[in-house]
């Protein structure tokens, strides 16, 4: 095995016993990026200097008997993170000479770790898309076929995972944003809870739905991250100041006793039979495993959810992009006129369409005469969800779909059709729009492309997720099949 394709637990094991160096890690992992990334795209800025200091100083605390397990361990940042010092684009020309004076959360948690950072991630502009063909800098390729799309919005962070150019990566999720591209791209991909992770230093897109989580490669490596990221921020107000369990301790291949749901309103029409085929092959292999299988859930709200979804989102998001106005930081417009042409204008060339077409959606909801009969009901709708999902746990430790109906589709396939690709995200948005923890993990193919499989559970039950999720993954060994890029 060649160092790029370790996971975090087995390149850990290494540093710590001074088998090899951060340095020499960081420097395979960046000559695998030279190697592949003109095919991939998954960057928009390498930061190959900094990250090789990084990593000298990561040997220098290994040395010193300081290590922990993320110490000295490459990492790509999905750029709608805040770095210091280091570009921040959200993938937009609105931001494309912003270097933020401080750092997100999440970036410090990982920089106290030992923090070795090879770039920042290609993603859909300001997060809205599902395929990273909205990113205002490149589309993203997907390694096990380089003519698909890798998902969105942080197809970047997805496809860098499993093309080996990172050991591991954070994206955030708003409706599906880790989990669709984890998914496509045949890697880990965890939504926590919302107010699990801090989201200080994020850029918000809609802030009652955006999360922070870790890409990986496999389910321990997820667990790893997220005992260094989750926890209580007062920076984030909404942040939950439950205790952090350690989530290794979660990794036990057992699942007798477990009640399972798997709802049928997740088999949406126009699912590929494929994919349906796959995610209940995987399913009964959950049930020979030992968890008791209920595979008749009606969750009969379920379908409300895109509608809901495509009114609260667009409506904060067009709340939270107000601020890009061309004065504070970023894109500013340089030619003539009053201050509000330059306003004007700055969003006018600034903004991409589908960030627009999201603005002018959400202004319309939040209008007066508009907003009872959007917003509000939405609103109501998305308490009726919660509360479906509140019973259905009430019998269920957790809760088995698909992640995406589809196989990862054809680079300009869907870009002529808003509606498609926001089709894409059925099944993760629901997740968001309760505030409910879900991952996707490699549940096999679908001829030579990925088929996600998501896990959901209560609130703060991140643990039950990984059970299922590591019990899975030992006997199936998906996670394992590497794109031939
Ligand atoms: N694809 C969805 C959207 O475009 C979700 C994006 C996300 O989770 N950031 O809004």
């Amino acid at each position: 095995m060649q160092l790029h394709q370790l996971t975090i637990h087995e390149a850990h094991d290494l540093l710590k016993n001074k088998i090899i160096s951060s340095v020499e890690l960081t420097q395979a992992v960046i000559d695998r990026i030279h190697q592949v990334d003109a095919k991939v795209k998954a960057f928009v800025t390498i930061t190959e200097e900094a990250a090789l200091q990084q990593a000298e100083q990561a040997d220098e605390q290994i040395a010193s008997g300081k290590i922990n397990s993320l110490t000295g361990v490459p990492v790509l940042i999905k750029d709608n993170m805040c770095t210091k010092g280091v570009l921040t684009t959200c993938s937009s020309k609105m931001l494309h000479n912003f270097k933020p004076p401080y750092n997100a959360t999440v970036v410090s948690k990982l920089k106290d770790c030992g923090m070795v950072m090879v770039g920042k991630a290609n993603m859909d502009e300001f997060a809205m898309g599902s395929s990273t063909e909205n990113s205002a800098v490149h589309v993203t390729h997907n390694p096990w076929d380089t003519e698909r799309v890798p998902g969105g919005s942080s197809g970047g962070s997805a496809a860098a995972v499993a093309a080996d150019e990172c050991i591991y990566a954070l994206g955030s999720d708003t409706g599906g944003s880790i989990r669709q591209p984890a998914g496509f791209c045949s890697v880990i991909g965890l939504k926590p809870t919302y107010g699990r992770v801090s989201r200080y230093g994020l850029v918000a897109f809609a802030s009652s739905l955006d999360q922070i989580g870790p890409l990986t490669k496999d389910v321990t490596d997820c667990a790893l991250v997220m005992n260094a990221i989750a926890g209580y921020d007062p920076s984030d107000s909404t942040s939950v100041a439950n205790p952090v369990p350690d989530y290794t301790k979660s990794l036990v291949p057992e699942l007798k006793g477990l009640r399972i749901g798997v709802p049928k309103e997740y088999f949406v029409k126009g699912m590929q039979p494929e994919v349906e085929k796959t995610v209940r092959t995987a399913i009964n292999k959950i049930e020979e495993l030992g968890a008791k299988v209920d595979w008749d859930v009606s969750l009969p709200t379920t379908p409300y959810a895109l509608a809901v979804y495509y009114i609260i989102a667009p409506s904060e998001a067009s709340a939270n992009l107000s601020r890009y106005d061309g004065v504070k930081y970023g894109y500013s417009y340089e030619g003539p006129g009053s201050m509000w042409d330059v306003m004007e204008k700055t969003r006018q060339f600034g903004f991409g369409p589908e960030v627009k077409r999201r603005i002018m959606l959400g202004t319309y909801a939040l209008s007066s005469g508009y907003y009872d009969a959007y917003y509000l009901k939405a609103q109501r709708v998305r308490t009726l969800i919660r509360h479906e999902f509140d019973k259905a746990f009430e019998k269920y430790d957790a809760l088995l779909t698909p992640t995406s109906p589809t196989v990862p589709f054809k680079i300009g396939e869907k870009t002529d059709s808003p509606l498609q690709m926001y089709l894409s995200d059925v099944c993760t948005l629901p997740v968001n729009i309760a505030g409910l923890p879900g991952i996707s993990i490699p549940a096999g193919f679908a001829g030579n492309l990925p088929v996600g499989m998501q896990i959901i559970s209560r609130p703060f039950n991140e643990e039950i997720i990984f059970k299922i999720a590591y019990t899975y993954e030992q006997v199936t060994g998906w996670q394992k099949q590497k794109p031939d890029i």
